[in-house]
């Protein structure tokens, strides 16, 4: 058995609460010890121990709304993907294997980002692009993080892979949460809102009726899937939460009826994830990508954000499980810049450091369905950590510099240890 003790660091096990000087212990792939305080030398004969002075170690990062099969990546931006400007990339004929590779430089990112997983918040296209991504994860055959996959977005008069329009109406809407099922998703999406990024008002335009979400959520759990929705408009929130969708994106225009429901089913396998990355990527960081400030207010993202900035506090004030995730893949917003997300929760939501890693943590856990096993540094939990130079707990914005991630491991197995960890073999210990 390989045993693996991290310490001489701090600890942060993911609950919230401060970092601790102490270590952890890891055989095989799992968390088996975690103390306060750090021990002088190896108690086993075959032990491993990283010295962590100087950094801290906690659980890996989780995304809440992955776009992993869209183009745009740290250092491979993609200009013909940047809605509403340019969407010339499906023009050129998006074959699904060249697809698959794109979407794996983009899972081995995300990983070098430091997530460890990722809860996927729909696919680009249609097709088994991502079923494909996730079970060569799952296989070892790439690097990249945990996945939870998810169907392409459906509209409300979507097209069939074919190109002929799907009909509207409960039947249409269970037909197709079967078919995403049998396709090998594990999550099924609607857009329950338009949007103002896709049509001037369409944030308060929602596209279902009461009843095609009830059929959506009856096909779910017959198909054993789960739902997650972009809900921008109060109505479509509404229907997300009395149908039992599991994350409910956006929410942006949560009138205090929604809130209220929010907050009844906050205990309830029920997440938020605002996305807030790609809409301050919008408001502050497009120009050079054609998102001036007038395109932006075209799009309604100046509001967006100043929604957000404060619905969200009154969300954390409820206690409404609100994860950081923020539509990463676009060129002003690529994929490998997720944890800036967390940044953002402190900075423009009121969250405290602490709180937002839990949130990209613990909670991350939990949204995965996994709580009991995924999220904290806790005995019996799946050892997916970092280890941190510095303390991210004082200050999220090292999470955002990759050299400072100076381990990525999951399960046990080290994706990355850099040498300033001093990793030392004693004995046999090999992993
Ligand atoms: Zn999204």
């Amino acid at each position: 058995m390989s045993r693996t003790v991290f310490t001489g660091g701090l600890v942060f096990d993911g609950t919230g609460t401060q970092p601790f000087p102490g270590e952890v212990v890891v055989e095989d792939k799992r968390v088996t010890h975690v103390a306060h305080g750090w021990t002088e030398a190896p108690r086993h004969h075959e032990e491993r121990r990283v010295d962590c002075t100087g950094s801290t170690v906690m659980p890996g990062l989780i995304e809440a709304h992955s776009h992993l099969t869209f183009p745009s990546a740290v250092g491979h931006l993609e200009p013909r993907f940047n809605p509403p400007l340019d969407v010339s990339f499906f023009h050129g004929g998006c074959m699904p294997d060249d697809h698959l590779t794109l979407a794996e430089r983009n899972a081995g990112i995300l990983l070098d980002a430091g997530f460890t997983t990722a809860y996927s918040a729909g696919s680009l296209t249609p097709g088994t692009v991502e079923v494909r991504l996730r079970d060569r994860i799952r296989s070892g055959a790439i690097p990249g993080p945990r996945l939870r996959a998810a169907s392409f977005e459906r509209d409300s008069a979507p097209l069939r892979p074919d190109g002929t329009p799907t009909s509207t109406g409960a039947e249409a809407v269970r037909e197709f949460v079967a078919e995403q099922a049998a396709l090998g998703y594990d999550n099924v999406k609607f857009l329950l809102s338009n949007d103002d990024v896709f049509t001037p008002g369409g944030s308060q335009q929602t596209q279902y009726t009461a009843a095609e979400a009830q059929a959506a959520a009856e096909q779910a759990r017959e198909s054993g899937v789960w739902l997650n929705c972009h809900a921008q408009s109060a109505e479509a929130v509404k229907l997300a939460v009395r149908n039992g969708f599991r994350a409910v994106y956006h929410c942006t225009y949560a009138d205090e009826e929604a809130l209220d429901l929010l907050e009844a089913r906050k205990d309830d396998d029920l997440f938020v994830a605002p996305a807030v990355g790609i809409v301050y990527a919008n408001v502050h960081e497009g120009e050079e990508f054609g998102i001036t400030r007038e395109v932006a207010e075209r799009m309604g993202q100046p509001q967006c954000l100043e929604t957000m900035a404060e619905l969200y506090p009154e969300m954390r004030r409820r206690g409404i499980p609100v994860l950081p995730g923020g539509d990463y893949g676009f060129p002003n917003n690529p994929i490998g810049r997720n944890a800036r997300d967390l940044d953002l929760f402190v900075r423009v939501f009121g969250y405290a450091p602490t709180e937002a890693l839990s949130a990209a943590t613990m909670l991350g856990g939990r949204l995965m369905g996994m709580g009991d096993e995924l999220g904290l540094l806790a005995p019996g939990y799946l050892a997916d950590l970092l280890v941190v130079r510095g303390n991210p707990a004082e200050d999220v914005t090292l999470l955002q510099d990759r050299a400072n991630l100076l381990a990525i491991v999951q399960e046990g197995r080290f994706h990355k240890a850099d040498a300033a960890l001093g990793l030392t073999e004693v004995g046999a210990a090999t992993n």
